[in-house]
């Protein structure tokens, strides 16, 4: 579903070029959870951005269902774009639209008929166990439901891949592991690939299949949870 191969990105900066990610090779199989791990700075955010277009790679190319997403532009990239969601720490939801109309937006964008819109965004409402909630504003939820409304954005289009860029990093234990369940849930259902990134070992041990650890730009670990992280 996901093949990087030697993927490079630096950065330009005052101080000369910092190398964010450091020839990374990395395949992910459809349908599974999978995790990278690592400190702040460790290059997680700038290879899973690299994922859906949000970065393009210095060196190295990126497949991700079907596509070489290190080279699209333009509506190539729009159209992948829907097939490769994202999920964010801090939501990015729009904060003057209610939720079924948060939900609505990528279907709108589509170009999808306004009765199939109102059909599809109530079964996502569902999905997300935000029943009755359609009419509120983000403003009036918890963080938990906030993402809950991420997520059903996400899946409105029925992507294959769903990225998750710390997803839960702004969520209190208890709501993160409800999230976690949700995404679960979601692969099992819909047999969605996930990459996630986070510092958390928790959010590895918990959902994650595979895993893989970055350190200053490089994959310094991977494979099965299990066997990554053994306990003690
Ligand atoms: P992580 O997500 O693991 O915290 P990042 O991918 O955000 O790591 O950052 C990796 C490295 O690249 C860091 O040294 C960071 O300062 C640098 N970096 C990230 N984005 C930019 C940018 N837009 N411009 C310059 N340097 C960047
Ligand atoms: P629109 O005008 O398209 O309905 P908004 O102006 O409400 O959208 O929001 C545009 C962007 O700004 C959104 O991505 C949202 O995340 C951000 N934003 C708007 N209001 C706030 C706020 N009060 N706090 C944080 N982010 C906000």
């Amino acid at each position: 579903m996901i093949s990087i191969k030697d993927v490079i990105k630096t950065y330009a900066s005052r101080n000369g070029d910092v190398k964010a990610v450091d020839k990374v090779n990395l395949e992910i199989e459809e349908g599974e959870i999978f995790g990278v791990i690592g400190y702040s700075g460790a290059g997680k955010s700038t290879l899973i951005r690299m994922l859906n277009g949000l970065e393009i790679p210095t060196e190295g190319t990126i497949n991700v269902a079907g596509r070489e997403v290190s080279r699209i532009k333009g509506a190539e990239l729009r159209r992948a774009r829907q097939e490769i969601s994202m999920i964010f720490q801090h939501f990015n939801l729009l904060w003057s639209r209610t939720v079924a109309e948060n939900i609505a937006f990528p279907l709108e964008i589509a170009g999808v008929a306004k009765q199939e819109r109102e059909k599809k965004v109530n079964e996502l409402i569902s999905l997300v166990g935000l029943d009755g909630r359609g009419d509120a504003y983000p403003s009036q939820l918890s963080g938990g439901q906030k993402q809950r409304v991420g997520i059903a954005r996400a899946l409105a289009n029925n992507p294959k891949v769903l990225l998750c860029d710390e997803a839960t990093s702004a969520l209190d234990p208890q709501t993160t592991d409800s999230i976690l369940d949700l995404l679960v849930d979601i692969n099992r259902r819909l047999g969605l690939t996930i990459v996630l990134i986070t510092h958390e070992m928790h959010v590895i041990r918990k959902i994650c299949h595979r895993v893989a650890v970055m350190e200053g730009g490089k994959i310094v670990e991977s494979g099965p949870v299990l066997n990554v992280f053994k306990n003690p």
